[in-house]
Parts: structure tokens; sequence; C-alpha cells
């Protein structure tokens, strides 16, 4: 036999038994955005390799190392997308929706890094993507961060800490830069060979190292912090000060830089220690030179990206409740009159109660095998057609998960009998 074609590593299938884990995910997701007054955006998965090089940046983890790159049939250098910001900025120049408005955007969907696959991290992985163009005030960062408290209250999940930094404006970084830089210069000989590379070409980089031999000169590094310029720091300070107001908790942390290129004053993350080693679930930030970076006009901009597999596996490891749709009923259809019959009738059932979740048995089967397949699928009830019910326009219903005496009724009084008792 030949061997069997498997999925590439690091991709995965999502499987019944944890795609409705996804789908509660999903609902709760898509209604919040709705209660704050955004609109969703889909994207190809597939953009011009330029598109990332321009917006994340050439010396980053992701432009360097991690993306899926092919020549297509026409020679044209295409990439699977890695994230999500960059194509909502390309799609939003495109159509002409950023210039003079403001748009509130998001989108979910499968983003694709080449990356060592472990827990909570793959190589096709998911991510709810938030955007918001045309606000420069803090208040739009704040109510960024107040979205993803409520989407943690309504997930049920706790323990996730909110950790913010600003990098200040493009100028005060420059500035930083060259602090930086005369203070790691003197470490040269201690930094690994990544960290000297971006010594040259992207300095904060170098804190954004996840080297541990590195962690005590990261941490004992000049803070940007101490070299913002006004506006930065008044910025920052409304963040806080909104924050503060609504009651949500963070922590300073100067070495927060974030992967890609395009940040400036706000970036944040929410971690959580109960996932190991990949505990951020959610980063973010402000990046109002983006836009015109990529052909558009001067827009501010700040959004937000969730890894929805971390967050479902936090939600799995803190038992929150996800709620399972199981069919009401199943049923039961023995002998071709009462199959024919009963497909009539479950699409009557289905006319009359929308509600009703309803799975009807085909191809048949002895009456054994069928109430094992109802069974099987979880439902409450089976309702039940032979030949004698067919004769008599009749239905059996039978209660699958308690004691009880089965029931039979003419088919013209199933619906109520349906709706009063068992859609309740
Ligand atoms: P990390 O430091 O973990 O590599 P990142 O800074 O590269 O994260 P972002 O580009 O900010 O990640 O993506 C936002 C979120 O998407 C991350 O916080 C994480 O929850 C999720 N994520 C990123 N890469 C992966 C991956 N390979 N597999 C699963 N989730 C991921
Ligand atoms: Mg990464």
């Amino acid at each position: 036999m030949s061997k069997t074609i498997q999925s590439i590593r690091g991709m995965h299938d999502l499987l019944p038994d944890d795609s409705y884990r996804w789908q509660y995910f999903e609902a709760k997701v898509a209604a919040l955005m709705q209660r704050y007054g955004y609109s969703e955006i889909r994207m190809p998965l597939v953009e011009s390799t330029d598109l990332f090089c321009r917006s994340i940046g050439e010396v980053t983890d992701i432009v360097e190392k991690e993306m899926y790159t092919f020549e297509d049939r026409n020679g044209d250098r295409l990439t699977l997308r890695p994230e999500g910001t960059a194509s909502c900025v390309r799609a939003g120049i495109q159509h002409g929706i950023l210039h003079n408005q403001i748009q509130r955007l998001w989108y979910t969907g499968p983003m694709f890094r080449h990356e060592r696959p472990q827990k909570g991290r793959y190589r096709q992985f998911h991510q709810l993507g938030v955007e918001a163009f045309g606000i420069a005030d803090a208040d739009i960062d704040a109510e960024l961060i107040l979205m993803t408290a409520r989407l943690w209250r309504e997930l049920g999940l706790s323990d996730i800490e909110l950790q913010l930094n600003t990098l200040g404006s493009n100028e005060s970084r420059n500035a930083y830069r060259t602090i930086l830089v005369e203070y790691l210069e003197r470490y040269r000989d201690q930094l690994d060979e990544d960290s000297l590379r971006r010594l040259e070409t992207n300095p904060l980089r170098v804190l954004d190292s996840k080297n541990p031999a590195l962690k005590s000169i990261i941490e004992q590094a000049p803070s940007l912090l101490d070299h913002l310029d006004d506006e930065s720091r008044e910025h920052f300070d409304k963040l806080k000060s909104i924050l503060d107001a609504a009651g949500i908790s963070y922590t300073i942390n100067p070495m927060l830089v974030r992967g890609l290129d395009y940040y400036c004053k706000t970036v944040f993350e929410w971690v959580t220690t109960s996932l190991g080693a990949q505990g951020t679930v959610c980063a973010g930030g402000r990046y109002d030179g983006l836009v015109k970076q990529l052909g558009g006009r001067e827009t501010p901009a700040a959004g937000f990206a969730m890894g929805i597999e971390r967050l479902i596996a936090l939600m799995q490891e803190q038992d929150c409740a996800f709620a399972q749709s199981r069919p009401h009923a199943y049923m039961i259809l023995q002998g071709e009159q009462a199959a024919k019959q009963g497909m009539v009738l479950s699409e009557k059932i289905r006319d009359e109660l929308p509600a009703f979740r309803l799975q009807t048995n085909c191809g048949g089967g002895s009456f054994k095998s069928q109430m094992k397949k109802a069974d099987k699928s979880a439902a409450d009830y089976a309702l039940i057609i032979g030949s004698d019910e067919a004769e008599a326009g009749t239905v059996g219903i039978k209660n699958l998960r308690e004691q009880a005496e089965q029931l039979t009724l003419p088919q013209s009084d199933l619906f109520d009998y349906l709706s009063n008792t068992i859609i309740r």
C-alpha cells in the first residue's frame, strides 16, 4: 500500500471535537465587534512579497526567516501572509477607504510563519486582528485595550496581564537609538549572532531578543521612557489615565518593543503565565507611519492581533465554558415508506421550527443500528417512524437521556409538542 499523505508539519486540521470551541469563540468575537461598531474586512491569504518587506521590516524575525515565499507561474514573488495588518492597510489604501475618514475594522483567519512548531507555536495559526484608522488620540488606544479586556471577561478568562510601553516618536527613537548602541557596544563580546547583526541594522530589536543569556544586559539597558518627546509622553499619560479610570491594571515594561518595525508610541501585550513559554495571547500598538509608508496619505492608526490557538488553549486550561449545540432529536426511519415520509416530515419540522436542531437518519439500517447512531449524535430525543407509524401517520418520541415511556403522537401534533416540550 502506498504511504498516506499527511498534513504539513505545524499545520493542523480542526476536527469536529474541537471546531465547536472555535465557533463559540468566533461568535463571541463577532458579537463584540458589532457592539463596539467595528466592521469585518476579508483580505486574500496571498500578497506580493514586497508588501511585507516594506511594512513589517527587513530586519525582523518574520521577514528574515519566517515567511512562506514562492514564485508563481508568472514569476511573481508572492508570500502567504504572516500577519494581517499589512494586508489590511494595503486594502484600505487600494480602495480609498482610509483617507479623511475613520475606519474601525476587524478580521480573522489563518496566518503563516515558518517557525519551529511547538505548543502554542504553529506554521499555520489563526489571528483575530482589529485595526482603527484615522484617530490620532490616545482614546482609541484605550478603546482597543478595553475591548480586549471585555473579551477576556466574556470568555471567562483570568490571569492575563497587560504590559504597556511607548516607543515614542521617530525622532525620540532615533535619539535613543544612539544611546542604546553606545550601551550595547560595551557588551559586544557577549552578544549573540542575531543581536550583533541587529546592533548594526536595527538596535531596538536587540531588546526583543528571547536569548536568556542576554537577559541581564537587556534589563540594564537605558530606557526609552527616559528619552521620550513631550507629545509621546502626553499621549502615553492620557492612555494610562483612561485605563486607570476604567479600572484596567497594567505593568509598564520598557523592554516591550514588539517584533514588527511599524509601531510608534503605544505598544502593548496581554501575557499569561498559564501557557508556558508561549504566553503572549494578544499584541498590538500604534502605527501612525505605516499607511504613508505603503503609499497612502498620512493616517494615524492603531490595532492589535490575538493568537486564537493560544486563547482557546487558555480557555481549556482554565475550564471556561464553551456552548456546544447538540441536535435536539435524531429521526429514526424504518422501511421504505417511512424513509420517504420521514424526509418530508423533517423538512416540515425545519420549516415550522427554525430553532429545532434535527438530524435525520440517512442510509437505512436496522432499528438497533439507528438507535446507536441516535445515541452517538448526542441528541436528547429519538423521533421514530416505522412501518406501523408510517401507515397510521404517527411518530414515536423516545427520551434518550432519561427513563420515560415512549410516546406516540399524530404527526400533525408533533410541531406543537416539540416547540412546547423540547425547545425551551
Ligand atoms: P512571539 O513573540 O510569540 O513570536 P510575535 O511577536 O511574533 O509573537 P505577533 O506578530 O505580534 O507575534 O502576533 C500576534 C499574536 O499572534 C501573538 O501574540 C500570538 O498570540 C500569535 N502568534 C504569533 N505567532 C504565532 C505562531 N507561530 N503560532 C501561534 N500563534 C502565534
Ligand atoms: Mg514571532
